[in-house]
């Protein structure tokens, strides 16, 4: 599989286990399957350096396996769903060997493609539903509220009132009334501040779970640079 880093840190957001803070093995993915000659992404992409899928190089599932020594690994990209079951070292014999290892998995996905659940033990989706300031709205995959369960995350990033008000929108609306996914709600780092997110939550009575950026809150601007010093592959 393409692997762009793998580097040992802690959850920065919401993980579907303990949430930030927790000791993991991120291992990032290459390729991305909302940029194409047409569409340039996610409007403020914090991981544009995964974007390409010639990013990073490929790795063997055991090459990957060796550079593990967590309990909790963080699978993410790019889009790390691309390479669940492409060629003959893929992501699901990856996700396969850990289940069987009994260890935690998160995977971080950009909702546009369906989740491969399957029942496994120990793996979790965190889906980043896309609102409109991220000029992605429309690659939602409506499928995915009801292939999540309660083991994994809905995660919305609110980048101004406009973006809350659709994700508020499809909170009491999509997602209300079904045994349903955690719902979580955090803000672009630098563009919306926590307080000014909360007071709105709590103006609008909302149950959800507030994901902060632990991991900005401790290296700032430079945790990207973080990741390329201590795991690039
Ligand atoms: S899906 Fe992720 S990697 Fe792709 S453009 Fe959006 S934020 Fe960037």
């Amino acid at each position: 599989m393409r692997v762009y880093s793998i580097f040992r840190s802690f959850d920065g957001e919401s993980n579907g286990f303990s949430g930030p803070g927790e000791s993991t093995t991120f291992v990032r993915l290459a390729g991305c399957n909302l940029v194409t000659d047409t569409n340039p992404g996610c409007v403020g992409c914090d991981t544009k350096y995964a974007q390409d899928a010639d990013a990073g190089r490929e790795m063997s599932v055991t090459e990957v396996l060796d550079r593990i020594h967590t309990n909790k690994i963080t699978i993410t990209g790019g889009e790390p769903l691309l390479q669940w079951s492409e060629g003959d070292q893929n992501l699901e014999m990856l996700v396969d060997k850990l289940v069987k290892e009994r260890k935690k998995i998160t995977i971080e996905t950009n909702g546009s493609m369906a989740l491969p659940h399957k029942g496994r033990k120990g793996l979790r989706f965190i889906v980043d539903w896309k609102l409109p300031s991220s000029g992605q709205e429309t690659q939602n995959l409506m499928d995915n509220i009801y292939l999540m369960d309660v083991r994994d995350v809905f995660k919305f990033v609110v980048r101004d009132r406009k973006d809350f008000d659709r994700a508020t929108q499809i909170i009491r609306g999509m997602l209300s009334g079904r045994k349903k996914a955690k719902v979580s709600i955090g803000c672009i780092w630098n563009e919306l501040d926590l307080q000014t997110l909360w007071t709105w939550v709590q103006e609008e009575k909302l149950d959800v779970q507030l994901n902060i950026q632990l991991h900005k809150m401790v290296w700032g601007d430079d945790s990207n640079k973080v990741e390329d010093d201590v795991g690039k592959v």
